[in-house]
């Protein structure tokens, strides 16, 4: 199939050179040409693994990056994956959507033949519907029949997007019609899991669900591991014992500093807004936001009480990433954490094996160390904030600290004098 996908972001990348893989053939239409250009070099503009392999594999045979529409009515089918940030007031903010689906509309003005519009990108229920379809149906006047609508929702994982795209639990297709939907399965041929056909709204919905709900499990976990604390319980035993009943499943009860990222956050914060605008009282959301809120406030609650006075201190923060294994800094919780070291004035020296660059385009005042060693060199504490697993084995290195005080934000160090944040 030809596929155009729209937006060259975390989702739209990985899916453009996942569908190069499948074998289609794949249009990028990105608005930044700096990523234009390092895409059509096959050099990608993010870290993911695979992804690196697979434009090698691609680019110049069945993947193009261009930030032009011109071409896309040559295409069988568009993805929509440009980014949905949230507004201020925690609603997310439509206007990329807006601005893709005129566009997609205009090139389609003239196309004859059949063609979906599909949206990848995470909306709340009633956006295809209500936004996407009457912009592109706009522009397509007589042709407005020849279009069908679909949205698929992406459930990817940064850092394992390449293998979460070729290996997902479920593909979701909510489509305006039948014919809509069954072109876009053929888009999946090749992928083997189970595919779930519903409408438009449902397939949004399942999306904001599903966030909603690992948001949940995870704000759980850490109210729960803030009361062993208190008690000297290991909230991680507790969770082991907790997990093993199918009806819950071990996934996502890892206490700590909390959740971060593109998605978790905004997309609790947008359901939240929908709910409200209909005059629901979302309570558990809310709650589940105000947890995420207060965990980063632990970690630094606990660093005062073992060193004092932050005043001049050097403090190591070792992972910066919201999560291992991507160099994407969107609503880490190194930054609330960060934020509040500075301003008691310490001396923040900072390391992550992918996202120094990121993190230093948002907070350039503090010192980025090319080495955890270096960041912990005459330190007065350690914070640990990102799982990557080469901080699994750190232990001879804290002995380069002025004073061994480490906390693990993450459970993920095996030095027995780490103290944890719930545990
Ligand atoms: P992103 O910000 O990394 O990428 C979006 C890209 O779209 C940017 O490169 C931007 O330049 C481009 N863009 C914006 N307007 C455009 C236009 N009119 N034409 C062409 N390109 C345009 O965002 P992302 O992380 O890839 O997320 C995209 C969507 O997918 C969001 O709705 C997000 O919630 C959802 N999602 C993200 C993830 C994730 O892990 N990142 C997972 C599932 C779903």
């Amino acid at each position: 199939m030809r596929v155009s996908i729209i937006g060259g972001g975390y989702v739209g990348l990985v899916s453009a050179a996942c569908m190069a893989g499948l074998g289609h053939s794949v249009m990028l239409i990105e608005i930044d040409e700096n990523k234009v250009e390092a895409i059509n070099s096959a050099k990608s503009p993010i870290y993911e693994k695979g992804l690196a392999e697979l434009l090698s594999a691609h680019v110049g045979r069945n993947l193009l990056a261009t930030t032009s529409y011109e071409n896309l009515a040559r295409s069988d089918v568009s993805l929509i994956c440009v980014g949905t940030p949230p507004l201020p007031d925690g609603s997310a903010d439509l206007s990329m959507i807006e601005s893709a689906s005129t566009l997609i509309g205009k090139a389609l003005a003239n196309k004859e033949k059949y063609h979906v519009v599909a949206v990848k990108s995470t909306v709340p229920p009633g956006t295809t519907q209500n936004l996407v379809m009457p912009a592109v149906q706009k522009h397509t006047g007589k042709n407005a029949g020849k279009i069908g609508f679909v949205m698929n929702p992406e459930f990817l994982r940064e850092g394992l997007a390449v293998h979460d795209f070729m290996k997902p639990d479920r593909i979701v297709i909510g489509s305006s019609d039948v014919r809509a939907g069954d072109v876009f399965e053929s888009v999946y041929q090749g992928i083997d899991a189970p595919i779930i056909r519903t409408g438009l709204i449902a397939a949004e919905m399942i999306k904001y669900a599903s966030n909603a709900f690992l948001a949940t499990k995870i704000s759980f976990s850490n109210e729960i591991g803030n009361v062993c604390k208190k008690m000297g319980i290991d909230v991680y035993e507790v969770m082991s014992g907790v997990g093993l009943d199918h009806r819950i499943n071990p996934h996502f009860l890892n206490a700590g500093v909390g959740f971060g990222g593109s998605c978790f956050p905004k997309d609790v914060s947008a359901l939240i807004s929908l709910a409200e605008k209909m005059d629901i009282a979302p309570v558990l959301l809310r709650s589940v936001m105000d947890v995420n809120e207060k965990q980063p406030q632990k970690i630094v609650e606990i660093l005062l009480r073992r060193v004092g006075d932050l005043k001049a201190k050097r403090i190591a923060v070792l992972g910066l990433a919201f999560k291992n294994d991507t160099d994407d800094v969107r609503e880490s919780r190194a930054i609330p954490v960060i934020k509040e070291l500075v301003g008691r004035g310490a001396l923040v020296a900072a390391y992550d094996p992918k996202a120094n660059a990121s993190m230093s385009a948002i907070l350039p005042e503090i010192e980025y160390c090319g080495s955890a060693s270096h960041a912990l060199t005459n330190a007065d504490a350690c914070l640990v904030l990102t799982e990557w697993p080469e901080f699994a084995d750190l232990d001879k290195e804290f002995d380069l600290m002025r004073s061994r005080v480490i906390i693990d934000g993450r459970r993920v160090l095996s030095c027995r004098d780490a103290e944890g944040i719930c545990w």
